[in-house]
């Protein structure tokens, strides 16, 4: 397809000379007469390159020149501006609004096409460099997803979490605002592998984890911390909270059925709450051995149920 250039000048005579110049080097050509017009062809047709009079009466080429060059949404469009007069400081100012080349009155059909030709090559260089840095770009947001997910359930990865809850404990610090912690174990599940396989296994985890998603809120921070091990930071929730949150995602696991390659098991969970602020809680580490005791005497307590710490008295 040939490319597309845009003549503006409020001289027809000099407009159909440079339309008969480049129309005859195989290019297509669209034309305007003054500024205004030049910006809506420059919306409606998106060409290649400009062609532009300096002087014109109302907008100037170099106003003209100035807003293009300002509005990132046309992408690169190379600017040859045209001036009649010899005048340098013309030629600067132009070259300040943005232009890319300058030529002068009257012109000249070999340093026309010439420039023209110039001009076009930069534009597909800077439209090739554009489409790698956007690809690049994508593959690199990701490459960081993935740096940052687990794999078989979409949650955050542990390393992540860990990063995550260092600045949240932070931010929970420094506004004095408080921070919970839920670490959850599936129950038995060493016996739901035995009896319904590792995929089955799989699968419950899977869909553990878009339950959980469901239930907390959009600020929670949920991460695969271990094999069959949650974690969920919560900002911005006390144990009141945190309790009913905890209560609300045993009773959905506890209702849930599972059901897989003809298969169906119910599955429970156990959950070990700890909040910020705490006497004895003075790092986000703290935190996590905090939920990890409480997770602990669930378990011993008879699993399918949630402890904390500080206990309960
Ligand atoms: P408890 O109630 O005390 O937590 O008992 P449990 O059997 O769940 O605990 P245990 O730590 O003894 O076993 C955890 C099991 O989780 C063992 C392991 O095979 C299973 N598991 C860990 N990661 C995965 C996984 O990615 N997929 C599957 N299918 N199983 C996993
Ligand atoms: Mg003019
Ligand atoms: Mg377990
Ligand atoms: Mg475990």
């Amino acid at each position: 397809m040939p490319e597309k250039i845009l003549v503006v000048d409020d001289d027809a005579v000099v407009r159909r000379e440079v339309v008969e110049d480049l129309e005859s080097a195989g290019y297509k050509v669209v034309t305007a007469e003054d500024g205004q017009a030049a910006l809506a062809k420059v919306r409606d047709e998106r060409p290649d390159l400009i062609i532009m009079d300096v002087e014109m009466p109302g907008m100037g080429g170099r106003e003209v020149c100035r807003i293009i060059k300002a509005n990132r949404s046309f992408g690169f469009i190379p600017i040859i501006l045209v001036t009649g007069r010899l005048n340098v400081r013309a030629k600067v100012d132009g070259l300040e609004m943005g232009a890319d080349d300058y030529l002068m009155k009257p012109l000249n059909y070999l340093e026309l096409t010439a420039r023209v030709k110039s001009m076009l090559r930069l534009k597909a260089l800077q439209d090739e460099l554009r489409g790698t840095n956007e690809k690049l770009l994508q593959v690199n947001k990701r490459l960081q997803e993935l740096s940052m997910t687990d794999p078989l359930t979409c949650l955050y990865n542990r390393l992540f979490f860990d990063k995550r809850v260092d600045y949240e404990f932070q931010r929970a610090e420094r506004y004095r605002s408080p921070l919970a912690l839920l670490m959850l174990d599936l129950d038995n599940f060493k016996r739901v592998n035995d009896t319904h396989g590792h995929p089955f296994g799989d699968y419950v985890l899977q869909k553990t984890a878009m339950l959980l998603l469901e239930i907390v809120r959009q600020v929670d921070i949920v991460a695969r911390y271990g094999g069959e091990e949650i974690v969920i930071a919560c900002p911005e929730t006390n144990m009141a909270q945190a309790k009913i949150t905890a209560e609300r995602i045993r009773s959905n696991m506890e209702n849930t059925e599972f059901s897989s390659g003809g298969m169906t098991a119910h599955v429970t969970l156990s959950l070990g709450i700890s909040v910020y602020p705490n006497n004895e809680v003075k790092t986000a580490g703290d935190l996590l051995r905090a939920a990890d005791e409480a997770l602990y005497r669930a378990k011993r307590a008879g699993r399918n149920c949630y402890r904390c710490t500080p206990e309960d008295d």
